[in-house]
């Protein structure tokens, strides 16, 4: 298929806390375009070395190939190649990914971004924030809490350790709602 420009692109980011769903529907977007005979490009952090390198893999077992990079601009190259570019963990990115997602999108590319726009101690997360504002479209999606069961919007975490990235799962992390979450972090400040 020939890659016809279009007039504009578009960026739309995925947030919420972990295990909220965010790759899954990352996934489903994307192949739902790949079934449509569009050009699908995807890549993720190196930060983010949980599964197998060349997957993007969510929790639920779903998966899709992907490219692992390091710095955004590598994304650039592959401009001429795909249609819908899908990049997931887009918080691990140093912040040159937002102006990568802008030129993607001012190039006339769709831009299906996924990621969490707070760390665990509820503060925004790398340069989600810019992301957010940019966007055309933006899906908020909620996990279960863990301690309730109500919509949970927090990521908490579990471990100890104190620095911004401690890549884990649910060894390490678990997912509240706004007052289970206070309830944890009240005892932690
Ligand atoms: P994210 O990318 O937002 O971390 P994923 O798309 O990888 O999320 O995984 C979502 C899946 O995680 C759900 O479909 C479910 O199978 C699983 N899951 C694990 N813990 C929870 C939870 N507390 N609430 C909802 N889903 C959960
Ligand atoms: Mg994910
Ligand atoms: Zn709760």
């Amino acid at each position: 298929m020939t890659l016809t420009p279009k007039n504009s692109g578009w960026i739309e980011v995925i947030c919420g806390p972990m295990f909220s769903g965010k790759t899954e529907e990352l996934i489903r977007r994307l192949v739902r375009a790949q079934i449509a005979k569009q050009k699908v490009a995807i890549f993720k952090p190196t930060t983010d070395n949980r599964f197998e390198g060349e997957y993007i893999v969510s929790h639920n077992q779903r998966k899709i190939k992907s490219v692992q990079v390091h710095d955004p601009g590598i994304i650039l190259d592959y401009l001429n190649k795909a249609d819908v570019f899908g990049i997931d963990e887009a918080q691990f990115f140093d912040k040159s990914i937002v102006k990568v997602c802008k030129s993607l999108a001012n190039s006339g590319k769709r831009v299906v971004v996924a990621g969490l726009e707070k760390d665990y101690l509820a503060k925004s997360f790398g340069s989600m924030p810019d992301l957010l504002i940019d966007a055309e479209y933006i899906t908020k999606v909620n996990a279960i809490c863990m301690g309730c069961g109500d919509p949970a919007n927090f990521s908490h975490r579990i471990s100890s350790e104190k620095k911004l990235v401690v890549v884990g799962e649910t060894d390490k992390y678990e997912a509240l709602c706004r007052r289970c979450y206070i309830e944890q972090r009240k005892d932690k400040r």
